[in-house]
């Protein structure tokens, strides 16, 4: 017989968007849950940050928008095309929805859900604990082994959920086959001050065809996203900075100050190496992944965090039905949560291929 230091219903691993909105929704609706996280604090830099239509009509639909909007947000007012320092086209929001996106800081969105957890009697967060291990019993899951400072601690839970993100140990742990999509990009990421005046827009300009992005951020800050060629970065680098950076001034004249004193070498500049994932089944043996760990996206039109969130919501939904009898709730019933949400994902995942492949036609186009 196994010794536990923890007991919940539900075990959710991984406090990003997609983890920490299940187990709030779980934990207020009664449900105990764990959520386990590897990191001590929740302020991650370069996140998927773009909230999408999807995202807050769920946020709405929970009362956690409002709060959200007092933490801070920024909602985009237009997509921009650049070409040679000039607009050549413009997207407007659709009226109905009143923005192209809204910025929230991640570390926001994280406080928020954390913070309207922790008085919940339903709800344990653990911090600074990482999972190795899961806990085999008889022909299922029943636990995760975590290392917290140091020392090994056992989690007993009726249902493990991976929302462990992109390289998710559960997913490897309970052995879910992936398969990778490249997208024949990576993408430097680099934050500076906005300059003053500077509208809540998304920008793009087409520089030696590949994509150049620009993204307000709360708080007056604008985000630069500009793609490489996959695997390229380690040749970029060896060649001079003053080119590569004079490209962007020449996309985008209005940054030339805050460019020159904020982004000074190569160092200034974050890596992501692209692509995105499919896991051929979400749901095994009482452990279910979802968002990244299930479904990686490529950045893209912003789907990530929103599709972690929907996972979250529908998943939530499936189990909340089983109050009371988790321990009941089967493969069966889960992998209705995989057959809404796959097909959905798949799509977005498709589309963001187009949009990629498409992109150069944007300025072709005008
Ligand atoms: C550098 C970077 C830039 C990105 N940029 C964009 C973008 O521009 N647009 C976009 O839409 N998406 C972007 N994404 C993706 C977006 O952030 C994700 O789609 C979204 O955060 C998914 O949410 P999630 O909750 O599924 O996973 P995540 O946000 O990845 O959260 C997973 C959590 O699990 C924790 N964890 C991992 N392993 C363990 C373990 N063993 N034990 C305990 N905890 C663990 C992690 O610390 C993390 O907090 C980016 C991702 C990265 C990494």
């Amino acid at each position: 017989m196994n010794n536990y230091d923890y007991k919940a219903d539900v075990c959710i691993v991984g406090a990003g968007p997609g983890g920490a909105l299940l187990a709030y929704l779980l934990a207020s609706n009664g449900i105990s849950t764990i959520l386990v996280e590897r990191n001590d604090h929740i302020n991650k830099e370069f996140r998927g940050e773009h909230l999408n239509e999807i995202g807050e009509e769920i946020l709405r639909k929970y009362d956690l928008f409002e709060d959200l909007e007092r933490k801070g947000l920024l909602r985009m007012e237009r997509v921009e095309y650049w070409d040679h320092g000039e607009v050549i086209k413009t997207i407007w929001p659709d009226p109905e929805i009143g923005h192209v996106g809204i910025h929230v800081p991640q570390n926001h969105l994280l406080g928020l859900l954390l913070e309207k957890s922790r008085p919940l009697t339903d709800y344990t967060l653990l911090m600074n604990t990482k999972v190795i291990g899961l806990v085999e019993e008889d022909d299922h899951y029943s636990g995760v082994i975590a290392k917290q400072d140091g020392k090994e601690i056992m989690i007993k839970s009726s249902l493990i959920v991976g929302a462990d993100g992109r390289f998710s140990t559960i997913r490897k742990l309970a052995q879910f086959p992936i398969s990778k999509i490249h997208h024949g990009y990576d993408l430097l990421w680099a934050r500076i001050p906005a300059p003053k005046n500077w509208e809540p827009t998304i920008r793009m300009a087409l520089v030696d065809d590949d994509q150049l992005a620009l993204f307000t951020q709360q708080g007056g800050f604008v985000q630069i996203g500009w793609n490489i060629p996959e695997g390229s970065y380690p040749m970029i680098r060896k060649q001079s900075f003053t080119p590569f950076i004079n490209k962007l001034i020449a996309a985008f004249p209005e940054l030339k100050d805050t460019v020159t004193e904020n982004i000074r070498s190569w160092n200034d500049f974050i890596l992501l190496q692209v692509q995105s994932s499919k896991s051929d089944t979400w749901v095994k043996d009482r452990v279910v992944i979802m968002g990244d760990a299930a479904h990686t996206m490529s950045p893209t039109g912003a789907f990530g965090l929103n599709s972690s969130l929907k996972d979250a919501e529908v998943l939530y939904q499936i189990i909340q039905d089983y109050k009371g009898s988790i321990q009941h709730l089967g493969s069966t019933e889960l992998e209705r949560f995989e057959k809404i949400r796959r097909k959905k994902v798949e799509e977005e995942q498709s589309t963001q291929l187009v949009k990629e492949a498409s992109f150069g036609k944007q300025f072709a186009l005008v």
